[in-house]
């Protein structure tokens, strides 16, 4: 489908660094689609109701937000291969029945811990309020549209479908792509799957370095959206960041509708 409203978008070769036009929307998924920090949150909270119960409100709600941001830094160690995936869990587990001063599940009952957490925060995977509306703006403008994502991509489908977003068919996950962003190769390989040049793809991701600067070094157009403003650090890379899917797509893909 031909783009009828596209005037914000310069015409590509119209000046020599002119900015390509948009044809195609690559998504991050953590907090970028899918809220994972809020169901993380209720998730932990739900899993530490007895163990945290004497604890105060203000503490036991910094502890949850401790978990879900990682102030372990466990996942970056998962995606550099020091820790597997449950690894990495145990780590945010230990780091905050720390915190709270309290003794750890050990071995085996970290192991039920987790399994339950998982079974729990999976019921409560949801997409942002604004995801469908987005998506629904690139159907309309015959944009193909898909997610690349640090993360197993089996799991990742998983995810997806659990928050309703099966309509997003191109997955790309760091086994896939053989390394995880900000590596160009899970950038390529979904403007592979979109079928897009790579300078005309654009990437969607709320990580300034992983997401921004990674799609921005593999030659993709990127932009920034910031869903949790109370949580990201304070960065001059921040300014040029959207609170909104529909505002990044009304700017860069010229979608007044
Ligand atoms: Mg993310």
């Amino acid at each position: 489908m031909p783009l009828n409203n596209v005037t914000s978008v310069p015409n590509p070769g119209s000046r020599s660094n002119a900015v390509a036009r948009i044809r195609g929307v690559l998504f991050d998924i953590d907090d970028t689609l899918v809220d994972l920090n809020s169901a993380s949150i209720r998730g932990f909270h739900r899993m530490t109701e007895q163990d945290f119960g004497d604890l105060a409100p203000e503490d036991r709600e910094h502890i949850a937000k401790d978990y879900a941001d990682d102030g372990a830094g466990a996942y970056e160690r998962y995606m550099s291969g020091e820790l597997t995936f449950l690894g990495q869990r145990a780590e945010r587990i230990r780091r905050a029945y720390g915190l709270a001063k309290l003794q750890a599940p050990e071995a085996e009952a970290l192991g039920i811990w987790s399994a339950e957490y998982e079974r729990t925060v999976r019921s409560m995977w949801e997409p942002y309020p604004d995801v469908h509306a987005c998506l629904d703006s690139l159907d309309v403008m015959g944009i193909p549209y898909g997610a690349v994502s640090n993360n197993i991509e089996s799991y990742q489908r998983d995810k997806l479908v659990l928050s309703g977003l099966e309509r997003i068919a191109i997955v790309v996950g760091s086994d896939t792509a053989g390394a995880p962003k900000p590596d160009p190769r899970p950038f390529h390989e979904g403007c592979r799957l979109l079928g897009t040049k790579i300078r005309e793809t654009l990437y969607v991701g709320d990580n300034p370095i992983n997401d921004v600067q990674g799609a921005k070094s593999a030659g993709l157009q990127a932009v920034l959206i910031n869903r949790a403003p109370n949580h990201m650090p304070s960065s001059s890379e921040l300014l040029g960041s959207h609170t909104s899917l529909n505002s990044i797509i009304s700017e860069n893909l010229g979608f007044f509708g």
